[in-house]
């Protein structure tokens, strides 16, 4: 039996009535296997006192009485503090959400006391402890500390449970399934790397005997998950790398070039830069391989993806295939349409724009030119892949921005071919560690340079206060004929927030009338109908508009080089990703672009360092790591969508030596017996189909 086919439900495990099983189901918790797989975030070991003066060494675990009972705050914020005290000093349990700690703490009592302490306001405080009660002298109950070991796991809760059922029932549980649960690792690693069998591994996650077991249990739970994450991976690389692709059979140039490739080159006025041309070889040498390419294009903003797809799709074309360029938004698509048609219709090729706003007519003919295979290169939204879009040989398929898309989204394009090639484009760089893990399977290009000439965007910090500063600096670049953009967190103003947010709408309005009265402005927000949203994205370009304001929904892609500078309002609202795309949207021309981070008095830590890590940084790949560190792999765009990314307990980019490691180890098995039929794989082939549908933490 392997843990992941532990299915049966929680009441199975003794001790588990019907009040417990509905509160775990509230958490999440159904089966045995989620029960065991609910890792402690946290754990204190109580054979060592750290009294409350020590706090900020370690977490605290000492015995104190309870002082003082007080409550802050109003009506649902009302919050109960309780002031205690040991042998060493005196601390305050903040007791958010815990109002039944009232009656629990009794004045004048011994209380075992476990948390993390810190300084603020004035005394020792902690949020985030646990405490439990001891007989008059200090003693502790006894029975409690023999049955689970010194060290206690500290779970995460969710409402109606608390620690002592969580850990009643894991232990529990442990003692009726642990033992005979198989190991899903092969032996050789197990061996390799001293990680413990599954069933001490599971045992000791939650009930450590010792510091040193606890580590050793962590180390092997989390190659396990990596390894099963990586499984995956390999073997949909090897999956694909079994298709049969179809060859470019057009024959490259000297300078590994196609002719038409080489001739829109000819008609461009730069030159490409060392990355694109690199991007370009790889991409050419992948369709003239066996197999059907999918390789991930990431290069900061700014870099020429764009570019870079119109030459190697026109490649499909020049083989006689078609290629879609499908991109999340329609004022994205809408660029790339209109540069498609700029610069690829004079090579004789026919393009195509397509988006869900066409109307009946436009459409239909376009869908029957689709179909017929006389249109070569369509661009679009998501409306490239609605049921009734057919292709005749969708050849390429690129997919631009592509942590704004789902799997789902991705395969109903593929499946509008026969297993076309697919390039899919970021300019949210993505860390190495997550690109192993959330595309691991793909081949991957990177655009380190930006073309050439493009100065660094200054970046300044201003507090709202000093707007004026702001304003004026823009009036001046706006004076020598360059264009600005403001963004603004809100559309309209929501009078139901309590701290006031300028909002587009207002800002628009006061900009054109007080602040820049001379130079037209326009609004640009994702209510707008789309008709509007593109006459004003087209005016801009031209640069009948000097001023535009809107919301994020220029963040991605939108491309007007004569653009200087960016200013964003409330900048402390977005995140570090959006703050970069942003900043992105200027300095893409030769002149020394500006980036204005206005702010407002109130920051926490957070959004302090947001703005530091802008303010420091213009690399998008160091910005992203940034990211990545604040927020932890589950909260990146696009992981959520990957299907596939649940991890337990493995972090890729804290583990990511671990990551690695699974990496090389799976590829080679992989590499050496595809099908897992050697006896030492026997596990992980059955692991694959015993515990279907898969996913890295198990059911
Ligand atoms: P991104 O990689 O962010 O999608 P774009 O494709 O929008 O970047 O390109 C940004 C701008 O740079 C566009 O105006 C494009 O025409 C221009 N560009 C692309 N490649 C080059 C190059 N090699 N030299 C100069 N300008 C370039
Ligand atoms: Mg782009």
């Amino acid at each position: 039996m392997f843990l992941r086919e532990l299915t049966a439900s929680v009441d199975h495990i003794k001790g588990v009535g019907p009040v417990a099983v509905r509160a775990l189901a509230q958490g999440g918790i159904t089966s045995v296997a989620r029960l065991l797989c609910h890792y402690p975030r946290d754990w204190e070991d109580r054979s060592r006192n750290i009294p409350l003066r020590e706090f900020s060494r370690a977490p605290v675990c000492t015995v104190v009485r309870v002082l003082t009972h007080e409550w802050f705050g109003y009506g649902s914020t009302k919050t109960l503090k309780v002031l205690v005290a040991d042998e060493t000093d005196r601390a305050v349990l903040v007791c958010f959400n815990r109002p039944f700690l009232e009656k629990q703490l009794v004045l004048g009592k011994h209380y075992r006391l476990w948390g993390h302490f810190s300084y603020k306001y004035g005394d020792i405080q902690s949020t985030a402890f646990e405490i439990e009660a001891l007989d008059t002298q200090g003693e502790e109950h006894t029975g409690k500390k023999s049955a689970f070991g010194h060290i206690l796991p500290v779970y995460p809760l969710s409402a109606g449970l608390t620690q002592g059922m969580l850990r009643r029932f894991i232990h529990q549980a442990l003692e009726q399934y642990a033992a005979p649960l198989e190991d899903e690792l092969p032996q050789e690693f197990i061996q390799r790397d001293n990680l413990l069998p599954k069933s001490q591994a599971i045992s000791a996650i939650h009930f450590p005997g010792s510091l040193e077991s606890l580590e050793q249990a962590r180390t092997t739970l989390i190659y396990e998950e990596l390894f099963y994450l990586e499984v995956m991976v390999g073997k949909r690389a090897l999956e694909r790398k079994h298709m049969r692709g179809e060859a470019a059979h057009i024959p490259l140039t000297p300078h590994s070039f196609s002719p038409l490739q080489t001739r829109l080159l000819e008609r461009l006025s730069f030159r490409l830069t060392p990355g694109q041309t690199e991007a370009i070889t790889e991409i050419n040498r992948d369709m003239d391989g066996p197999y059907p390419m999918a390789r991930l294009l990431q290069g900061d903003v700014g870099s020429g993806k764009t570019l870079v797809s119109f030459l190697v799709g026109i490649r499909a074309i020049e083989a006689g295939g078609q290629a879609a360029i499908m991109a999340p938004t329609e004022l994205l698509a809408r660029q790339h349409a209109e540069n498609a048609a700029r610069l690829l219709e004079p090579l004789g090729i026919r393009p195509a724009f397509l988006t869900g706003n066409l109307k009946a007519t436009g459409r239909s003919h376009l869908l029957k030119n689709l179909a017929a295979g006389e249109i070569d290169m369509v661009v679009g939204t998501h409306a490239l892949f609605s049921r009734d879009v057919t292709y005749k040989n969708l050849r390429f398929v690129v997919v631009d921005e592509q942590h704004r898309f789902g799997v789902v989204q991705r395969q109903a394009i593929m499946a509008k071919g026969d297993h076309p090639h697919l390039l899919m484009m970021s300019a949210t760089p993505i860390p190495r560690t997550l690109a192993l893990t959330l595309f691991g399977d793909m081949d991957r290009s990177i655009i380190r340079d930006l073309p050439p000439g493009r100065l660094v965007i200054k970046t300044h910090l201003a507090r709202e206060s000093n707007e004026a500063k702001v304003y004026d600096f823009v009036a001046r670049e706006l004076a020598v004929g360059r264009q600005a953009y403001f963004v603004y967190p809100l559309i309209e103003a929501d009078e139901n927030r309590d701290v006031r947010l300028k909002d587009a709408q207002s800002m628009a309005d006061r900009l054109s009338r007080e602040v820049f009265p001379q130079y037209p402005t326009a609004l640009i927000h994702a209510k707008l109908d789309e008709e509007e949203k593109r006459k004003t994205m087209e005016d801009f370009r031209n640069g009948e508009i000097k001023i535009l304001v809107a919301t994020s929904v220029v963040e991605v892609g939108v491309d007007v080089p004569n653009a200087t500078c960016m200013v964003i309002e409330h900048a402390e609202r977005f995140g570090l990703s959006t703050l970069h795309q942003l900043r992105g949207r200027v300095g893409r021309g030769p002149a020394q672009s500006y980036c204005f981070l206005v702010y407002s008095e109130e920051l926490t830590e957070d959004s302090k360092i947001r703005l530091k890590v802008m303010l420091e940084n213009s690399d998008g790949f160091v910005i992203a790591e940034e990211d990545f560190k604040l927020r932890g792999p589950g909260q990146i765009a696009g992981i959520e969508q990957s299907g596939y990314l649940t991890l337990g307990i493995a972090d890729p980019t804290r583990d990511a030596a671990c990551l690695t490691q699974a990496r090389t180890d799976t590829f080679a098995m992989l590499e050496a017996d595809p099908g897992l039929l050697f006896p030492e794989h026997r596990c992980v082939a059955q692991v694959l189909t015993r515990a279907s549908p898969f996913s890295a933490v198990g059911p």
